[in-house]
């Protein structure tokens, strides 16, 4: 089992396959970098499964893979397998911004994906296409039905903006309520990355909500970073991820891995640590000391607080939010 220093139990690693994407997103990655990592610094499919299996061994449950934009990583499907294959009953899941699904959706499941998050913003061509500087809407809402059609369980996540789409959020919860699928607000984690935006605090978000429907507090389900609602009408469950609030972190059980090999205890801080030399080199037992180290010290909590907030330095496309 993995402890962190704090005494929390770690069993969720979130893999960032890619930190390059096919979308521009404001509040992530609004410009493309000065410079993309060289290709050559990346990890294989097998150096990252080395240490993923290092992950399992030694009590890692769910994995996550995300990005960047996890489908711009060729063959996928194969690294799924690869994961599937070693723990098929692994909680495995994938986070994309949906725009490849049509052509990658029924590969993924046949290699033994069974969850999805798929970000939608809005169900606006003009404001999708705002938010993520380039006309996505339709090729994502097909991605969507796709995913759906391939029996994928899938998940939307939304990150209400101010004065952009935050008039949207119950047209977006009507969409996934009619299609049996959970959403959940992501309040803005501000970061130097993003453009001059502002996001709307958990509280604004309900607000929206309430002027529709009256709703009831559930909680958290497991260690799980979203304090799910229910609405008292209809029944329909949705998630609020909202980290500005000071308890946020009591109950964090993931670290982050990219692709290039950092490790990564806490989305919010700069610190991390390369296990890439090692799992090249094939020196598990490195990968092992590396690990524990940044389990000892990972951070107590992060720094978004709803009144005093300098934000992170840490881009989100690097590892995978
Ligand atoms: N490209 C994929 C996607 O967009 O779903 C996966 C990577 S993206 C970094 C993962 C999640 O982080 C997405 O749901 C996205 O909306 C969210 N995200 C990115 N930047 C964010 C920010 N500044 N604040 C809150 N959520 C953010
Ligand atoms: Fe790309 Fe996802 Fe970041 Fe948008 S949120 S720029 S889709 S990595």
């Amino acid at each position: 089992m993995l402890i962190d220093g704090h005494g929390r139990t770690v069993n969720y690693l979130r893999v960032s396959v890619t930190e390059r994407c096919n979308f521009r997103c404001q509040y992530c990655m609004p410009e493309k970098p000065f410079s993309w990592v060289p290709q050559e610094n990346l990890l294989s499919f097998e150096d990252l499964f080395k240490f993923i299996k290092l992950a399992i061994d030694e009590g890692v449950t769910k994995i996550r893979l995300t990005g960047g934009e996890p489908l711009l990583r060729q063959d996928l499907d194969r690294f799924v397998a690869m994961i599937h294959d070693y723990k098929p009953d692994i909680d495995l899941a994938l986070t994309t911004n949906g725009y490849l699904l049509p052509e990658t959706a029924e590969r993924l499941a046949n290699a033994g994906l069974k969850r999805i998050n798929i970000s939608l913003d809005s169900l606006k061509p003009a404001v999708s296409a705002q938010i993520a500087q380039k006309n996505v809407l339709g090729k994502v809402l097909e991605g969507i039905e796709k995913a759906r059609a391939v029996g994928l369980e899938i998940k939307i996540n939304m990150v209400p903006l101010k004065g952009i789409n935050d008039g949207e959020i119950l047209d977006l919860l009507e969409y996934a309520r009619e299609r049996g699928i959970r959403i959940r607000f992501i309040e803005y984690m501000e970061n130097s990355h993003a453009g001059e935006i502002q996001g709307l605090l958990g509280k604004e978000i309900l607000e929206e909500i309430k002027k529709r429907y009256t709703i009831r507090k559930l909680g958290r389900s497991g260690a799980s970073p979203s304090f799910n609602y229910e609405i008292e009408e209809n029944g329909y469950i949705f998630g609020l991820i909202d980290p500005h609030k000071h308890d946020f972190c009591e109950s964090c059980n993931r670290i982050r891995l990219t692709a290039e090999g950092h490790l990564i205890p806490c989305l919010y801080f700069d610190e991390a640590q390369s296990i890439a030399e090692a799992v090249r080199g094939g020196d598990i037992d490195a990968a092992a000391e590396i690990l524990a180290q940044v389990l000892r010290d990972k951070p107590k909590e992060n720094r978004w607080s709803e009144t005093d907030n300098e934000g992170s330095n840490r881009a989100f496309y690097e590892t995978g939010g």
